[in-house]
């Protein structure tokens, strides 16, 4: 069967991707933490796809599968689109979720608009072929940090039509307007119909 390899170390974003997968699937996917060594890529992009690119193809390349990586984050209309590419790192190289949600509750703390959204570019590499889709999941910016479910800003992110924060909101919740989701689907019904030529015996 042709593994794939999924290319990420955020066991969130793992665990989410890993939750939209049916389960007659599951086998068919791998990820680096079935793997001894660890390989660092360093996200240098200037965009979420030019990132999600780099991690796609090093992984795969590294580890000789076609791989499925993705890059995402919080964009903040106040903050001109902030913290963006840079949301896992905001408040230092190596902040911590919760230093990189008071940094941003602080930065709101004068502003009406508090409108946000979650956006995630997925990139399938193979050496033959490089497939990119995309997902956007609206809302606003709490207040303050309200319950620890999810990962990152979940618990400072608003979806739109809800009044509690996907940190207080179900997994099933998240799941169903997920950005992840979004950008995952639309890769299974891209990809639906593509060949890896170089995979094909193994
Ligand atoms: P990267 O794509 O690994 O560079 O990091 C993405 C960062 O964006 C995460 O570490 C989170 O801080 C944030 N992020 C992306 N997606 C989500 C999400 O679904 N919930 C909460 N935070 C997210």
């Amino acid at each position: 069967m042709q593994k794939i390899l999924l290319g990420t170390t955020n066991k969130g974003k793992m665990a989410e991707i890993r939750s939209l997968l049916p389960m007659s699937e599951h086998s068919k996917w791998t990820s680096l933490d079935a793997f001894d060594t660890s390989i660092k890529v360093i996200e240098n992009g200037m965009s979420f796809k030019e990132n999600a690119l780099i991690k796609a193809k090093a992984y795969s390349q590294y580890f000789g599968l076609p791989c499925l990586a993705e890059d995402s984050g919080l964009c903040i209309e106040a903050l001109g689109t902030k913290p963006g590419i840079f949301s896992a790192r905001y408040a230092s190289k190596e902040a911590t979720s919760k230093e990189n949600m008071i940094k941003v509750l602080k930065e709101l703390a004068h502003a009406s608009n508090r409108e946000a959204y979650y956006s995630c570019v997925m990139c399938f590499y193979t050496p033959s072929a490089v497939f990119y889709t995309h997902g956007k999941c609206e809302g606003y910016i709490a207040k303050s940090i309200q319950g620890d479910n999810g990962f990152g800003y979940d618990p400072i992110f608003i979806p739109k039509g809800h009044t509690k924060t996907f940190g207080e909101l179900s997994k099933d919740v998240k799941k169903s307007l997920s950005h992840r989701k979004q950008a995952f689907e639309k890769m299974i019904e891209t990809t639906s119909h593509f060949t890896d030529k170089n995979q094909q015996h193994t």
